[in-house]
């Protein structure tokens, strides 16, 4: 039996079998492709291309800290070599000169030039030779149906290196369930964790690559991702399978008797209604708001429906998709929809930004909006259509000055006559918020009072600009934490200056769903709170045991506290006494 530890994203229990993310085995004929389908097939090669370069650049930005400059510069060379004129040519030369399907060429191209680096004896050439390698197998897994590969894995705890928000969603949309997710790299906040958190599927990041070896593939594994265990279990015995099973059981119950409140009214035990939304990025999240009996969409993502796009989405395109994912939702529920927050790690496969030393401290969320104002005012109108009769709001984000705010609310004033001048229906009085990420937002809350509808506190990203520690980092984890004083302090700011001006407040960072977060928003005066789905139930339980009355001193504590170790205890020992 063998423990390894880390890091929670997703809290659970599983036993369960093995599926490993390796390097595929590629059986690859040669194929004849008719003459007037060539022309296809190669844009069907210079698409994967395309997506590997894409795939690498990713990787190369998520492995930043975690590689020294040779190992980033090979990934470099990797995308060098997917631009190789010769190396291009060459594969488009044999696909059409002898009318061979993509995979074929590619595998054929790639062998000749790893035989003849090979030949070469010098050290250097040795490198190229893994980097062909290397590149060809990206390509090939890029052109060839992955079905087959994700088959085996339906049903079981996924292990591998990293995993995309993208090839998450894919693998639900094929009808491929985890039992779990293990991944070498990813934090809490990352937007994989966030959605494994939505699908509630027990996830664990941080794990070291070094134990891949000792993982046999469809070996009975337990995964036990509740705070504070955080580890896997490799070969366990009988007797801990036996404990683990239980210890599930117990977990179900207690989640059962948690699904049992949702008929109650969602409020405190002095009668204080509490608003729980739900955060969406896509489909499978507005599934859940029915069945949570949610109040509505604190937070929609647009990320995501611009990622799953292979161009930037029309205004008609976005029009239907809102409709479609919150249409009748917004009928009857507030729906705050947040418009495109990109930069840093959130990229679009056919968008090249620009390249930038610090990306979490440059062009992202509303910065990246204003020097791109059509793509803002497509967005912008559509989100205005599909306001109309309905209850959705406007949520702008990573404001960081009011400049910004005044800017962006004149570009929606725009829209608004130009939709008018057009004859089409739109929300006229949809209502404009800011998502709180920057502290200079906390610290202006007052000022920013008068121009805003509401505020909705991003905890993920306000931690990190705070206390300058990057959420994805694997190596400053202990820094990057929304319980310390400083975080705590200013999310009281914003609410006080919210309450005291009738504006809005709300929390849609990844802690609003947190048992003790909970009791420290609810002293700070905040009702409503938007998380993922399968944090509703448990919340809605805490709710129902907090008195209000109760946490004045809770507040004043909290904001007194010197560490986020006395806060947790402050919160705990709120929780542990009811
Ligand atoms: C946040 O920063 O807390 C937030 C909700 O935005 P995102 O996680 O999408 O950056
Ligand atoms: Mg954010």
């Amino acid at each position: 039996m063998l423990e390894v530890k880390g890091r929670t994203a997703c809290e659970g229990i599983v036993i369960g079998k093995v599926f490993i993310q390796k390097p595929k085995e590629f059986n690859i004929e040669r194929k004849k492709i008719e003459s007037n389908k060539i022309e296809e097939e190669i844009v069907r090669w210079k698409k994967a291309m395309e997506k590997s370069k894409e795939d690498i650049r990713r990787l190369k930005q998520n492995l930043k800290k975690k590689l020294n400059k040779k190992e980033l510069d090979i990934l470099m060379a990797h995308i060098v070599m997917l631009d190789d004129p010769m190396y291009i040519k060459d594969i488009e030369k044999i696909m059409r000169v002898e009318n061979i399907n993509a995979e074929y060429a590619v595998k054929k191209i790639s062998d000749k030039y790893f035989n003849l680096f090979e030949q070469l004896k010098d050290p250097v050439y040795n490198q190229r030779k893994s980097d062909i390698k290397d590149i060809s197998e990206r390509i090939l897994e890029n052109l060839l149906n992955e079905e087959e590969v994700k088959g085996d894995m339906n049903g079981k705890i996924f292990v591998g290196r990293e995993m995309l928000p993208s090839d998450l969603l894919k693998a639900i949309y094929e009808n491929i369930s985890f039992k779990g997710i293990v991944l070498e790299y990813g934090g809490e906040t990352s937007h994989v964790a966030i959605l494994a958190k939505s699908l509630g599927i027990p996830t664990l990041m941080g794990i070291n690559s070094s134990i891949y070896v000792k993982f046999l593939e469809n070996e009975e594994i337990i995964l036990d991702t509740r705070k504070n265990y955080e580890k896997i279990i490799i070969s366990p015995t009988k007797e801990t399978i036996a404990e683990y099973i239980f210890l599930r059981n117990e977990i179900e119950l207690e989640k059962e008797e948690q699904e049992k409140l949702l008929e109650l009214p969602c409020e405190t035990k002095d009668g204080i209604g509490i608003s729980l939304k739900i955060n969406v990025a896509g489909m499978v999240d507005v599934l859940g708001i029915e069945k949570n009996k949610a109040d509505g969409v604190g937070l929609f993502r647009t990320e995501l429906m611009y990622m799953e796009s292979s161009s930037f989405p029309s205004e008609e395109e976005q029009v239907s998709i809102y409709e479609e994912l919150i249409g009748n939702i917004a009928k009857e529920k507030e729906v705050v929809i947040r418009t495109l927050d990109i930069g840093a790690d959130k990229k679009l496969s056919y968008y090249e930004m620009k390249k930038e030393d610090n990306p979490f401290l440059g062009v992202r969320g509303i910065r990246h909006s204003l020097r791109n104002t059509k793509i803002l005012k497509t967005q912008l109108r559509a989100i205005l259509r599909v306001a109309y009769g309905k209850k959705i709001k406007i949520m702008y984000p990573m404001i960081t000055k009011i400049k910004e705010l005044l800017e962006v609310k004149e570009i929606l004033e725009k829209c608004k006559e130009e939709l008018e001048k057009e004859g089409i229906l739109y929300g006229k009085e949809i209502e404009e918020g800011i998502m709180v990420e920057v502290p200079s937002v906390s610290l202006m809350a007052e000022q920013f009072s008068k121009h805003v509808d509401f505020f909705s506190i991003g905890t993920n990203d306000l931690t990190q600009y705070i206390l300058a520690t990057d959420r994805l980092s694997e190596e400053l984890v202990d820094l990057y934490d929304p319980y310390d004083p400083s975080v705590l302090k200013a999310i009281s700011f914003v609410a006080d200056a919210a309450i005291k001006n009738g504006k809005g407040v709300s929390v849609c960072g990844e802690m609003a769903g947190e048992e003790m977060a909970i009791v420290a928003f609810l002293s700070m005066g905040i009702y409503d709170l938007s998380m993922v789905r399968s944090s509703i139930s448990k919340a809605r339980s805490i709710v129902r045991k907090i008195r209000i009355s109760e946490l004045k001193e809770i507040k004043k504590e909290i904001l007194s506290s010197e560490n986020s170790k006395e806060i947790k205890k402050i919160l705990n020992g709120y929780l542990k006494k009811e």
